[in-house]
């Protein structure tokens, strides 16, 4: 997740999902919600202080605060055709939630290096799951991938992401939850246009308000889809004349591959698969953003798994290094993008795309990830920025994020001293970077 999440921090935010991942709250369950991507596709370990430093009441002028969002918001949603009625219904009693509000100020030390994070994502018990899944809801899955062209076993993946198969969908209120972040902090501009979406689908479907439960960041349902996302995309895939995303698989699938297909999913098209790469190979071209095709990596000593060509083409695809140059390399297609939608992080694509593969009965990585690299504190991220920046290698602004900017200053850095330029930030070399800057204090104080 550093580096994958990172390079998209431009689009942040756009499935709730990372927030989950952010807090940690939902980090056994890898994570499940369309939400905004947090700061970094960073995720908490379990043994964040999060849920144990929860504040038991909200600071002074806090409700105050509240009340006129809630107030304001009245007179918004009343003039969007929203009925008094159904608002007042929404939010009755509602307040800012503690827990919520903590878990958006938070700031995760640690991120979850991504070899962790896919044990348990794509665990054994899960890809067993999966399949019974796919056996139970064959008939309703089949019909979804004939019309949507995109296949059972990645949504199914999605589901068992998400909430693992339906048993973590959330507990908060949505409506509550979402004015949390709405009223106040740093998530408003995701927060606001969800808040009214959730007043929306109320006034539409008619649900009981107390049966719109959600996570702490406002996604809900089966596959975690946030109100945005339910307004644009959900339907009714059991054809019993309601959407519920909270209880159908069906409508919840087909609402998952209506939004995967919208967003481009290639019917026919693998998400990708992991390869070889030959020794020498120029790793500043790994990066998720340069397109080559089949032909194109051939030629550069790209190979499969069994040391055989890749399959000669006009396809494109990048080569991305989750775990940069001493993991293991994978060539990934359009659709590995397209994952991104649902959850703004490579991770979580990786995530998605293995365990789809794993139901299939495809391999698990071969390459083995380099597990003895310690993931890299907030702390150290931002000495990791603002070093390469004092050295001549611009990282943009030094805010713990090791986003596309950071990325590339970094391969840069690399290429100077001829290290493999993937762009992949270690504590070996944030001691490098250390060393270099010291000497270059010491010699500018000398002078
Ligand atoms: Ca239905």
């Amino acid at each position: 997740m550093l580096e994958t999440g990172m390079s998209r921090l431009a689009r942040f935010w756009s499935p709730l999902r990372r927030l989950a991942a952010l807090s940690g709250l939902l980090v056994a369950v890898a994570c499940a919600t369309v939400l905004p991507k947090p700061p970094t596709a960073v995720i908490a370990p379990p043994s964040s202080p999060v849920a144990a430093s929860i504040p038991p009441s909200l600071p002074a002028g806090e409700k105050e605060k509240f009340a006129a969002f809630l107030a304001e918001a009245r007179i918004k949603a009343l003039a969007q055709g929203i009925t008094a009625e159904n608002f007042d219904r929404a939010t009755a009693g509602i307040a800012p939630i503690p827990a919520i509000a903590q878990m958006n100020a938070n700031q995760p030390e640690f991120a979850k290096p991504i070899w962790s994070y896919l044990d348990s994502a794509v665990s054994a018990p899960r890809i067993a799951a999966g399949k019974q899944m796919l056996a139970a809801y064959a008939p309703v899955l089949a019909d979804i991938e004939a019309k949507s062209g995109v296949p059972k076993e990645i949504l199914v993946a999605i589901w068992g992401m998400e909430t693992d198969y339906g048993h973590v969908t959330g507990n908060f209120n949505l409506f509550a939850a979402l004015a949390t972040l709405a009223y106040d902090g740093p998530r408003q501009d995701y927060a606001r246009p969800e808040f009214f979406a959730a007043l929306q689908i109320l006034q539409d479907q008619h649900y009981a308000v107390r049966d719109m439960t959600a996570s702490w960041a406002g996604a809900f349902g089966l596959t975690q889809f946030t109100p945005t996302n339910f307004l644009r995309y959900a339907v009714d895939g059991d054809g019993d004349g309601k959407i519920d995303l909270w209880h159908s698989p069906a409508d919840a699938l087909a609402s998952s591959a209506r939004l995967l297909a919208d967003a481009g999913w290639q019917p026919g098209q693998s998400w990708g698969y992991e390869v070889e790469l030959p020794k020498g190979f120029a790793y500043e071209t790994a990066d998720l953003d340069l397109q080559k095709s089949l032909s194109e990596w051939s030629a550069c000593g790209v190979k499969t798994m069994s040391g055989a060509a890749l399959p000669a083409g006009d396809a494109m695809a990048a080569i991305y290094l989750p775990a940069g140059a001493r993991g293991p390399a994978l060539l990934v297609f359009s659709n590995f993008n397209v994952l991104f939608k649902y959850n703004n992080a490579a991770s979580y694509a990786l995530g998605v795309a293995m365990l789809g593969d794993r139901m299939r009965d495809r391999p698990a990585i071969a390459g083995a990830w380099p597990r003895d690299e310690r993931p890299l504190s907030r702390s150290e991220r931002l000495q990791f920025q603002s070093d390469l920046t004092v050295l001549g290698f611009d990282s943009g602004s030094a805010d713990g994020v090791l986003g596309r900017k950071t990325r590339g200053a970094l391969r840069a850095y690399q290429q100077a001293h001829s290290y493999a330029a993937d762009g992949f930030p270690t504590a070996a070399l944030l001691a490098l970077l250390e060393i270099e800057v010291a000497k270059k204090n010491a010699s500018a104080s000398a002078k």
